[in-house]
């Protein structure tokens, strides 16, 4: 029965829950609970299925293998334990060479994109830039493009992070706006949401069409802007964010990032929507919503507490005293 409450969990955890919580706009009030939220059902949903193929497992490890086992479980139950454990083996490797691979590949990509904002950076063209938004490395991390086109984003990275701006956006934009912009960067770059957003990247890449994981990604794509947006509002207000928000989601060059991550025109309106509100409700300057947080992190904690209480821990209780007797 266990490897059943396994499976069962996995399945509940990997379809029906991500698309009700994909849908959820409470979350967009709470981003930093709802990530977590969505980082536990995400850690929740890998430890069921591997628990399932592993207490398939541990029943032929604790009992005698062949003719016996044969006998003692029946064909249709024996087959759907080989079944079971074939699958999780699969599903396991296949997660583990993606993850390599979109690992290898996003790094890859971000170091040539660093060299390539390095090489064409014009320091002369930011001469008015409040450095000191971008922490102590601001001097060290901003690069500013010249061109038509209008771009703000980041490129992460251990090998040194990028603020990128480009001089349409530092003439066009008022300095107010210009010090959002960059507040939002630098959250992105402090909180290494990089790293959320590679997670569930690697979800997606390895269970494109049989999980939830679309909805994942894009939804946790959005909590971290909106997080990132909470950060710059705090330090500029909602008023400049928003002005620039509208403005880079309107221009031609939105999105010339070619990162398809951590821009700060993506989601824009949506974004906005949401500025607007928490201004509505006189917000900036203290922490909302304290209860509905909460509430998310008690759901986050139980999620992965609940079933390893109930279903992991009597079950590894129950496989050591089989190995030990
Ligand atoms: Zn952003």
């Amino acid at each position: 029965m266990t490897a059943f409450w396994f499976a069962a969990l996995a399945v509940l955890l990997c379809g029906p829950v991500p698309a009700l919580l994909a849908r959820a706009r409470w979350t967009w009030q709470v981003p930093r609970a709802a990530l977590v939220l969505w980082q536990s059902i995400a850690l929740a949903a890998v430890l069921a299925t591997l628990g399932a193929g592993l207490s398939s497992l541990t029943l032929l490890v604790t009992e005698q293998p062949g003719l016996p086992f044969l006998a003692r479980h029946g064909l249709a139950q024996t087959t759907l334990i080989g079944l079971g454990s074939a699958f999780v083996a699969v599903v396991t490797v296949r997660f583990w060479i993606v993850a390599v691979l979109v690992a290898v590949r996003t790094r890859r990509r971000r170091r040539r994109h660093r060299d390539l904002v390095d090489l064409l950076h014009h320091d002369d063209a930011a001469p008015a830039v409040d450095r000191a938004l971008l922490g102590e490395a601001g001097a060290r991390v901003l690069r500013v493009l010249t061109g038509p086109a209008r771009v703000a984003y980041c490129v992460p990275g251990v090998g040194g992070n990028r603020v990128v701006i480009s001089d349409a956006v530092l003439r066009e934009l008022s300095s107010q706006e210009v010090g959002a912009v960059l507040a939002h960067e630098q959250a992105h770059l402090r909180a290494r949401h990089d790293l959320v957003l590679e997670a569930f990247t690697v979800l997606h890449a390895a269970f494109p069409r049989v999980v939830s994981s679309r909805a994942a990604l894009d939804t946790v794509r959005l909590l971290v802007e909106m997080l990132a947006d909470d950060a710059a509002r705090r330090r500029t207000g909602s008023l400049p964010l928003a002005r620039a928000l509208v403005h880079l989601a309107s221009a031609p060059g939105e999105g010339a990032g070619g990162q398809g991550e951590l821009r700060v025109g993506a989601d824009a309106l949506t974004r906005v929507r949401r500025l607007a509100d928490e201004r509505c409700r006189g917000e900036d300057r203290r922490p909302p919503h304290r209860r509905l947080a909460l509430a998310a992190y008690a759901v986050a904690l139980g999620v992965l507490g609940v079933p390893t209480l109930a279903i992991a821990v009597p079950w590894l209780t129950a496989s050591w005293r089989s190995l030990a007797g």
